[in-house]
């Protein structure tokens, strides 16, 4: 079981007793619509936090004390093959996640992140917010939509997903059973899309740094291409060592 059957099924209980407490009189009405109120909290926290393992498990970070490894979302985009130019020159592989309408309109793009040696990963492929409200049948059809153009651009098949906006459900945990693909999240969120300062930026990603993160950055953000180099390099002079983060995680990028 996941969590939140688990918290599911203490939600009943916890309301079956407190139900029993209000009309014995040993416990006001408040208590009622206040653990409905908790567990809507919890229910809302466990989509929006991906690192909680609410309805499904991520892997959101490695063990290894000094690997770390990057990851682009939204990609192929405006930055990437600049991005890309930069992590030739620094030799560091990373990970794209790809939206599939994406792939189909730069498809010399894509295939140039995996002949470079970095993983196409599959991101859904329209990423609407309207993703995180199908049925799972659904969702797996755009899962495997998106499956389907990385396959014919690079010829592998991708078992690594990334979920819009990082949200999880019950129906997505269901389609990624069915796709057989694992869900990759992240342990760094950057914010990079919202940043405004590219020197505050990197300081901030720089300070929090540690073994076995998952850095979650997008190849859509100018800021992120201006800091990549100066990143490498300081998080290098920490010690640390760029993987892809499928050797972080000792885990199979594709099939
Ligand atoms: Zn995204």
């Amino acid at each position: 079981m996941r969590p939140f059957q688990y918290i599911a099924i203490l939600f009943v209980v916890l309301l079956a007793i407190t139900t029993f407490l209000h009309f014995t009189g040993i416990i006001g009405f408040l208590w009622l619509p206040a653990i409905c109120l908790l567990y809507m909290v919890l229910l809302y926290s466990g989509v929006t936090k991906i690192q909680w393992n609410y309805y499904l498990h991520s892997y959101n970070k490695g063990h290894n004390k000094h690997f770390i490894a990057l990851t682009f979302d939204d990609g192929p985009n405006t930055e990437t093959e600049a991005i890309l130019d930069i992590l030739k020159q620094e030799q560091v592989p990373a990970a794209f996640f790809c939206i599939g309408r994406h792939i189909e309109k730069n498809q010399a793009v894509a295939l140039r992140m995996h002949d470079e040696g970095h993983i196409v990963g599959n991101h859904s492929y329209y990423h609407t917010s309207g993703f995180d409200w199908m049925s799972s049948k659904r969702m797996l059809a755009e899962m495997e939509k998106c499956n389907s153009i990385i396959r014919k651009v690079t010829g592998r098949q991708p078992l690594m997903f990334r979920p819009p906006y990082g949200i999880t459900n019950p129906n997505l945990y269901r389609a990624l059973k069915a796709s057989g693909m694992i869900s990759i999240g992240w342990s760094l969120r950057t914010f990079d899309t919202i940043a405004k300062d590219g020197e505050k930026l990197k300081n901030k990603i720089i300070n929090k740094l540690s073994g076995g993160d998952i850095i979650l950055l997008h190849d859509s953000v100018p800021l992120t291409r201006e800091i990549l180099t100066d990143l490498i390099r300081q998080a290098r002079k920490k010690g640390f060592t760029f993987v892809r983060v499928d050797q972080l995680l000792d885990v199979r990028a594709y099939a």
